[in-house]
């Protein structure tokens, strides 16, 4: 595609006799849009590699990042030595340290999570509040998150870019208003975004969990640079982010994403949801500890994923058989996702990482057995290198998508 862009004022063409498909400030912004893709997806980048990635001319690369610098949204980096080839040393290009930071939020059923983030994706502060979960009184919930966001801000630094805030239940993106989190019934029905707007007069993005911890893997994390991908939660509940054809899928108003209670069992245990057989009654800690209570495993009502594998490791008795179920009744999930959409690599997070290898590589085993193996999309089991800070850092990720203009 021929991304050229003439260069404004005096060297501005003619007018033309018809209006342009796009116009030249549309074509400055997609240009602006791919430098920063490529930098957020390869890491620090000279010109050079900025105009080979990007497929525009050094003269254009440079129009578009000297604003940049110049606003201290980049910075450049220490002289690079000159390939063998020769050639003038190269000074790579990444997020200067005095850029904009982003304020993100991971609301949770009776504490709220706050982080400042640079625009470059390191983790800068974090601040925690409680609230009281069986409240009926939203405005303690607003404050929690007001406070905890006015804690990471200090005077005479750049204002924030915006906030965005991940939330463990179903929301409506359009609306940034929260639709409905189970262990939180207080939180059903709250316009979060509006109001956390309005109190901190920075612009707010709100969105499902599992889809801001793919965001977090697409812009920092395994995802980078991938156009498709799955990124699953799997621990007390089930979820999936998914980043199809280059972005992240909501579906209208953020409807998608609980495949927790997708049916894998006709007239299988009966779901919290009220539907029987959910994919979240076979394979959440819920059945987990349901199952180790039946085997009288030590600790069963609290047993999570770690001490079933070191369990199962000693030889305990029933704990390598209901690791192995577990694992294949994450798998059953892991195939339908990828029998219908084919995301290939899944980054997975929550308690399940605790598994180790030894549930990373059956799961990647049971999966691909239940598949049929395709060259476009080898099925792959990751688990997230970004550990805790996927969310935090995800919904950082849901601000530049939007204010950068980016995508997913
Ligand atoms: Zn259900």
């Amino acid at each position: 595609m021929q991304s050229e862009r003439p260069r404004p004022a005096a060297t501005a063409p003619p007018p033309r006799p018809h209006s342009p498909l796009i116009s030249p400030n549309t074509v400055s912004q997609v240009n602006r849009a791919r430098v920063l893709q490529a930098l957020y997806d390869v890491g620090p980048l000279s010109r050079a590699d900025l105009a080979r990635l990007t497929e525009v001319s050094r003269a254009t690369i440079g129009a578009i990042v000297q604003p940049m610098i110049d606003s201290e949204m980049l910075a450049e980096g220490d002289p690079q030595p000159s390939s063998a080839a020769g050639g003038k040393p190269s000074r790579p290009l990444w997020f200067s340290p005095n850029s904009p930071p982003i304020a993100a939020v991971h609301l949770l059923p009776g504490h709220v999570e706050t982080a400042l983030v640079s625009a470059g994706g390191t983790i800068l502060t974090t601040a925690r509040r409680e609230y009281p979960a069986d409240t009926r009184d939203t405005d303690l919930v607003v404050d929690a998150v007001t406070d905890a966001l006015n804690e990471l801000f200090v005077p005479n630094q750049p204002a924030a870019l915006g906030v965005g805030i991940a939330v463990g239940g179903m929301v409506n993106t359009d609306t940034g208003t929260i639709v409905q989190v189970n262990l939180a019934p207080c939180l059903s029905g709250l316009p979060i975004g509006p109001l956390i707007a309005e109190r901190t007069r920075l612009p707010v993005y709100v969105d499902l969990h599992p889809r801001v911890q793919a965001l977090g893997d697409r812009w920092f994390g395994q995802g980078r640079g991938l156009s498709t991908f799955a990124s699953l939660y799997a621990g007390e509940a089930l979820g999936v982010g998914l980043v199809l054809g280059g972005s992240v899928h909501r579906g209208p108003g953020g409807a998608g994403g609980e495949i927790g209670h997708s049916i894998v069992q006709i007239d299988g245990l009966p779901c919290h949801c009220g539907q029987r057989g959910c994919w979240e009654t076979i394979a959440t800690h819920r059945w987990l500890r349901d199952e180790a209570a039946r085997l009288n495993l030590p600790s069963a009502s609290t047993l999570t994923v770690g001490p079933l594998a070191r369990l199962a490791a000693k030889g305990h008795p029933g704990a390598a058989q209901l690791f192995d179920q577990y694992v294949d009744n994450l798998a059953v999930g892991i195939t339908n996702i990828q029998q219908l959409l084919a995301p290939g690599l899944f980054i997975l997070h929550g308690d399940v990482v605790a598994g180790g290898e030894a549930l990373r590589g059956k799961i990647e085993r049971q999966a691909r057995q239940r598949t049929a193996a395709h060259p476009g999309s080898p099925l792959q089991i990751a688990f997230s290198a970004l550990h805790d800070d996927s969310t935090l850092l995800g919904a950082a990720g849901l601000v530049l998508s939007h204010s950068l203009q980016l995508t997913p």
